[in-house]
């Protein structure tokens, strides 16, 4: 899918092993890239904004983003602009999805999440292993993945991964 739009066309270049769409222009300390773009206000005032190129990249393609949700990647790799490779989340799946992908780590004093050095076991203890056995028990039951979340708060696919017993195999 290639959009009609030079200013963001000409500013990624895609990775062959990948797919990602690699962002060429500035970015951010994190990572992500950034697009600068001039509109009209409705005082007809010139404006200048500064928007996440892969938020951009999600609204070019499939319109806007609804409210309080966010744009993530699948890739993992925050440069990327490529559509294919951006889900849209709520914040807490967003936060949940990098704890997954072990680039969170839960502070040893506070308990509290930190962004920090990656320790890819992390996802491991997110869920307890009676929080397993019970929304294994929910599927059981017949309670939807989306029933299950609003108990136990996570991606679509975490949920769905343990119900499936993709993660979490030892836990019987
Ligand atoms: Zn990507």
């Amino acid at each position: 899918m290639k959009i009609k739009d030079d200013r963001f066309n000409r500013n990624y270049e895609v990775d062959p092993d990948t797919g990602c769409w690699e962002w060429q222009a500035s970015r951010t300390k994190d990572g992500y890239g950034q697009l600068f773009h001039t509109y009209y206000n409705i005082l007809k005032q010139k404006e200048a904004v500064c928007t996440a190129a892969h938020r951009y990249s999600w609204r070019i393609h499939y319109g806007p983003i609804p409210p309080k949700r966010e744009v993530g990647h699948r890739c993992d790799n925050p440069g990327c602009v490529n559509p294919d490779h951006l889900w849209l989340a709520t914040h807490s799946e967003n936060i949940w999805d990098s704890v997954k992908k072990g680039r969170w780590n839960k502070s040893e004093n506070t308990g509290r999440f930190k962004k920090g050095v990656s320790r890819p076991n992390l996802w491991a203890r997110a869920f307890a292993p009676e929080e397993i056995r019970d929304i294994r028990r929910m599927k059981d039951q017949g309670y939807t993945i989306e029933e299950t979340r609003a108990t136990y708060p996570a991606s679509k696919t975490a949920i769905s991964w343990i119900r499936n017993r993709i993660t979490y195999r030892e836990i019987d």
